[in-house]
């Protein structure tokens, strides 16, 4: 598990300043819940520090994503930003009741990639793989809602 001051180490290693806005959304992220948006990395960066904006927040994240320390995740047609686990990557199962994102370890997928390699002869890039569903939370509290699943949606699927 990466700490915060092992993600500090490698910023300044490249030679980038720390700024109060820097180590706040550093923090945030470092110290948050998994897969948070942009807005509530904003409001708890703004919390901790009021002169935080959001186009600070959008520049800083990417400056992480760039230097690997935080992974950007498609929730939807939302971005949410998750700390870099170098050692265990995941994939993401996001509900689309909840739009929550529950992590997948890649060993479910193991069997899926060697049968698109065996029996296709196609390598699928399974790096940013996310599949969505309806998660258990969602399902539990009366079924699942004909309106999860608007048609719109369905005929939508595949132009992401
Ligand atoms: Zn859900
Ligand atoms: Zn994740």
């Amino acid at each position: 598990m990466t700490s915060y001051e092992q993600l500090l180490q490698v910023l300044r290693d490249q030679g980038h300043r720390l700024t109060p806005q820097r180590l706040i959304v550093l923090r945030v992220v470092a110290e948050g819940s998994q897969h948070m948006g942009v807005d509530e990395v904003f409001r708890k960066s703004q919390a901790a520090y009021p002169y935080m904006d959001l186009a600070t927040v959008y520049r800083t994240l990417r400056l992480f994503k760039q230097l690997g320390l935080v992974t950007e995740v498609a929730i939807g047609d939302r971005l949410h930003y998750e700390l870099t686990d170098p050692g265990e990557r995941h994939h993401h199962m996001v509900c689309r009741g909840c739009h929550g994102a529950f992590n997948l370890s890649p060993h479910y997928l193991e069997e899926f990639n060697s049968t698109l390699v065996n029996e296709f002869g196609f390598v699928p890039d399974l790096d940013h793989f996310t599949i969505t569903g309806v998660c258990v939370n969602c399902r539990s509290e009366g079924g699942e809602p004909s309106d999860l699943f608007p048609k719109e949606v369905l005929t939508h699927e595949g132009h992401s």
